[in-house]
């Protein structure tokens, strides 16, 4: 590797192209600092793209009854991000397709269900309405339900126009470096003073920043490991949780919408529902259900990493049935995938449940653990920086250096589009 002789300057590399280094893109520039983030794949392509999109309010996280620091700190965002969407916010999102503008959660006839979800109910209370079959959505319109359909402050937004939104105006910031063609340099004091990025013609691009945001979701192991130097024994370790998703292309007329709170003891919903559009779909397609791809997270994605691909769909076709005896899956066509969330390792395995950042000299290590929580994960990363001192350095010159070697990356496809 040819090793330039002076490094180029910035004041931040982000690494990760997901949510979180996207959303500290547009933070961060917006502060007047000079940034550039590295991707090493496609945009979106870990778990943003296969997140279900939910923009929530908390209830998820009440069904106890009790207003944890999770439902808390979460309550804010949905307003936070329709700012965002209406062009009024931090970042400028009208860019972004709203799937849903309201989210509901159906407690079924369950005992235990319905009870869940009286007490979330209760402790969101004057967040969360139950409505009455007049103001049913298009799915359970004439429907006689058992127990109660409340409609919520979640709302559900096309996760692939996310990305594309937030990543159109820095384009000129964005560049595709594998992850193996970054090496660090650590000082005498084992801390990381600038990287190396090697070109595939084998020239290298030496980086020198102010500070470098870890925002690589599971990738974030493996750059402690390389950026760590003499801090590592202090960096956070990571979990990850497995999850089994299940997608299905329907023709049912209008997507649903909606977590089913099951009758378990568990706090996770039994069955949590969003819709996706083909991206060959036209907009005007959404109101009729053809051509949308049914996504099912919640406690079957947990307990299905146990089950085979084939488990895992007649499990997921057996209480879609159950839960829907009017759902037309006459030509229901099936798929599913396993993906990790990453987080930071809590002690009791705890989830977390706010956005996390931990810093240590010049790196800063993020999660935001929820899409919904990233203006808070840009909160805490600018508080920090503002906390630091950090200013704008003279004569950036790292984007130009880097375009000359590094494409702008692909943006990733939903795992849903490969519906047979
Ligand atoms: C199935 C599922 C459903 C979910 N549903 C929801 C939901 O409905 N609502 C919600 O709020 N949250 C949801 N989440 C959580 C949410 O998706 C994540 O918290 C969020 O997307 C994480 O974003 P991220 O940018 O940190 O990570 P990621 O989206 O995983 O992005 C990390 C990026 O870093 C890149 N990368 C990795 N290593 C390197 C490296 N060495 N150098 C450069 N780049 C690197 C990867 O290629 C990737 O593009 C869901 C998560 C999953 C898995």
């Amino acid at each position: 590797m040819q090793v330039p002789a002076s490094p180029v300057q910035t004041d931040i590399v982000i690494f990760g192209g997901g949510i979180a280094g996207l959303w500290l893109l547009h933070r961060l520039r917006r502060q007047g600092l000079d940034v550039v983030l590295l991707e090493c794949d496609a945009l979106g392509g870990g778990q943003t793209l296969a997140s279900q999109g939910i923009i929530h309010g908390g209830l998820k996280y009440a069904l106890n009854g009790v207003l944890s620091p999770a439902s808390s700190a979460i309550a804010g965002m949905p307003e936070r991000w329709r700012q965002c969407l209406q062009g009024e916010g931090e970042i400028d999102l009208r860019g972004v397709r709203v799937l849903a503008p309201h989210y509901f959660m159906w407690s079924g006839g369950g005992y235990r269900s319905r009870l869940k979800s009286f007490l979330g109910s209760k402790a969101l209370r004057g967040r969360i309405d139950a409505l009455q079959p007049a103001q049913y959505p298009p799915f359970f319109q004439g429907r006689t339900l058992e127990g109660a359909l409340y409609q919520l402050t979640d709302f559900v937004v096309d996760t692939p126009s996310l990305v594309q939104t937030l990543a159109a105006p820095h384009r000129d910031r964005i560049f595709q470096v594998p992850a193996e063609a970054v090496a660090a340099v650590h000082d005498a004091a084992g801390s990381v003073q600038q990287i190396h990025v090697m070109a595939s013609n084998g020239q290298a691009v030496t980086l020198q920043a102010q500070r470098y945001i870890l925002a690589a979701g599971e990738g974030n192991a493996a750059l402690m490991q390389c950026l760590g130097g003499h801090l590592q024994s202090t960096l956070p370790a990571m979990q990850t949780r497995p999850l089994h998703m299940v997608f299905v292309r329907l023709n049912h007329p209008a997507p649903a919408f909606v977590h089913c709170i099951g009758d378990s003891f568990g706090m996770t919903p039994r069955l949590t529902i969003t819709a996706h559009p083909s991206a060959t779909a036209p907009e005007e397609s959404v109101p009729d259900g053809a051509g949308w791809t049914w996504y099912l997270g919640g406690e079957i994605a947990e307990s299905g990493v146990q089950r085979s691909a084939a488990q895992q769909q007649d499990e997921a076709a057996r209480q879609l049935q159950d839960t829907f005896p009017w759902l037309d899956m006459s030509q229901a066509r099936w798929g599913s995938f396993f993906i990790n969330r990453a987080e930071p390792r809590l002690p009791n395995l705890q989830r977390p449940d706010t956005a996390y950042l931990h810093a240590a000299g010049p790196l800063l290590v993020t999660w935001p653990t929820k899409l919904t929580l990233s203006p808070d994960l840009g909160d805490s990363v600018c508080a920090e920086l503002q906390r630091q001192g950090l200013t704008p350095g003279s004569a950036p010159s790292a984007a130009a250096a880097l375009a000359a070697h590094f494409p702008f990356p692909g943006h990733a496809v939903p795992r849903w589009e490969s519906a047979p």
